[in-house]
């Protein structure tokens, strides 16, 4: 790698620290950062990404890779490889509404090799894209390496200085790329405005054991003032159990026997295993946020994935629109970067490809909050969705749509790099 390490002392602060010199600096190694780490080190493109954990080990993350990720991973030629790690797939999913239970969308029909949703672990996925970068001389990855401030030259940012447990470091580079979550605070560093929306649902996360004799589906409970999504992934359901906005602590003032009641009754084969909550600890709470940075870049800097837009969890888009971002990011932008030059147009040209599909699925998932969720809490409610939906959404043409949004978004990314592409062949 032709990272260029090297010291320097007598810093004014007293301070000792490496610089390096990679061409982007991806700061954060969640799914937006990997992805573009790896797909620009296959081109050539010296990348340093750091990570202020010591490992991906977070659980109830975004874990339900879509078709169109399959398919960018296929484009790398990485999608046996990834399929091959353990995983359950879903292709239906259900409503269970009160007398009735209905198909809200059935992947199976689409056209794609993977007419499925995959559920994996995040770490295990982020552990697979980083153990294929490593493979390539100019990705270098650092762990326990917490960004702590932008680099600001003549108004263009040069990089970002990092902690790491052998003391203070600084990344140079031509491009940094804010890839490090929803909290991040470059974006505010670097001057970027937010747009905030204010979603009126939480949602408590949890798990219980997978039951021979248990259905397969993955699927929404909608009723009695409930709402609840459940994932099949294999030995365990992972469990959605959606809040009004803020009532956490009351729900936990009302006790946790309380609650294990409330999830049995709404899915009475539960009924008998909520006793594996044994305490609030097994229980996460998600304070469910959904923004977007009204421009996604300064010169020598760009947003992406949750840091550009934080997404709600309804559809569990969230890593699918980071991974697009960071494929479209790839795509744009690995000619300048190995040109040396990247212009505002450049950095300007990933959020015009990226925006608009952002901005349509959140309006969809606010729709989808209140017509559906959030009316669906209200003492005795139910699913408010107009009727005329309902009878849209019986029609043929129309039926598939779901699926295609859940399945594709609005505007799928492909994967143009061309080495990448090559690699795939071979
Ligand atoms: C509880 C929960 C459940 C979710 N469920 C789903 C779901 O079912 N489906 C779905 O699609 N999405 C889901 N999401 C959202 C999904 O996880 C995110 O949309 C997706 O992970 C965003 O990817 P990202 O790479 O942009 O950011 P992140 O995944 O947030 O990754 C950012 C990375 O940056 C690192 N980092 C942060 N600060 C720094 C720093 N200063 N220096 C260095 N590194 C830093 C973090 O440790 C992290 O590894 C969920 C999110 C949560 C919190």
């Amino acid at each position: 790698m032709t990272l260029d390490a090297r010291r320097i002392t007598g810093q004014p602060d007293g301070s000792f620290g490496e610089v390096r010199h990679p061409t982007c600096c991806v700061i954060g190694c969640g799914p937006a950062g990997a992805m573009l780490g790896l797909m620009l080190a296959r081109e050539g493109v010296d990348v340093l990404v750091l990570e202020k954990h010591a490992d991906f080990l977070r659980d109830f993350r975004g874990d339900t890779l879509h078709p169109s990720t399959m398919e960018i991973m296929e484009e790398l030629g990485l999608a046996d490889g990834l399929l091959e790690l353990k995983h359950t797939k879903t292709q239906k999913v259900t409503a269970r509404l009160p007398g009735r239970t209905i198909t809200v969308a059935d992947l199976g029909r689409l056209k794609t090799r993977y007419p499925y949703v995959t559920f994996m672990p995040q770490w295990d996925f982020l552990d697979y894209v980083t153990g294929e970068a490593k493979s390539y001389p100019n990705f270098r990855l650092e762990m326990n390496a917490e960004a702590k401030e932008l680099i600001r030259e003549n108004g263009v940012i040069r990089g970002v200085r990092y902690e790491t447990p052998e003391g203070p470091r600084e990344a140079r580079a031509l491009l940094t790329v804010d890839a490090d979550g929803r909290s991040s605070p470059f974006r505010h560093q670097a001057g970027l405005e937010m747009v905030r929306t204010s979603p009126p649902i939480d949602v408590l996360w949890f798990r219980l054991s997978r039951w021979e004799g248990d259905p397969e589906d993955t699927f929404g409970y909608a009723g009695d003032g409930r709402f609840m999504a459940v994932i099949n992934r294999g030995d365990y359901w992972q469990i959605a159990y959606v809040i009004r906005k803020g009532e956490y602590q009351s729900v936990r003032d009302e006790g946790l026997e309380t609650f294990r009641r409330s999830v049995g009754e709404a899915i009475t084969e539960f009924a008998d295993r909520t006793e594996e909550l044994r305490d609030w600890d097994d229980v996460k709470l998600l304070t469910v946020q959904a923004d977007r940075l009204r421009r996604w870049h300064r010169p020598g800097f760009l947003c992406i994935g949750d840091a550009a837009h934080a997404m709600s969890p309804v559809g569990g888009v969230g890593i699918n629109l980071a991974i697009a971002d960071a494929v479209a990011a790839a795509n744009a932008l690995v000619g300048p970067l190995k040109a040396g030059r990247v212009r505002t147009r450049d950095l300007m040209a990933v959020q015009l490809r990226r925006e608009l599909p952002t901005r349509v699925i959140q309006a969809l998932q606010s729709v989808a909050q209140r017509r559906v969720v959030a009316s669906s809490l209200r003492q005795g409610g139910a699913p408010s969705l107009p009727r005329f939906v309902g009878a849209l959404l019986s029609l043929r043409p129309v039926r598939g749509i779901p699926a295609r949004i859940i399945a594709f978004g609005v505007w799928p990314e492909h994967v143009r790099t061309a080495r990448a592409r090559k690699e795939s062949m071979k």
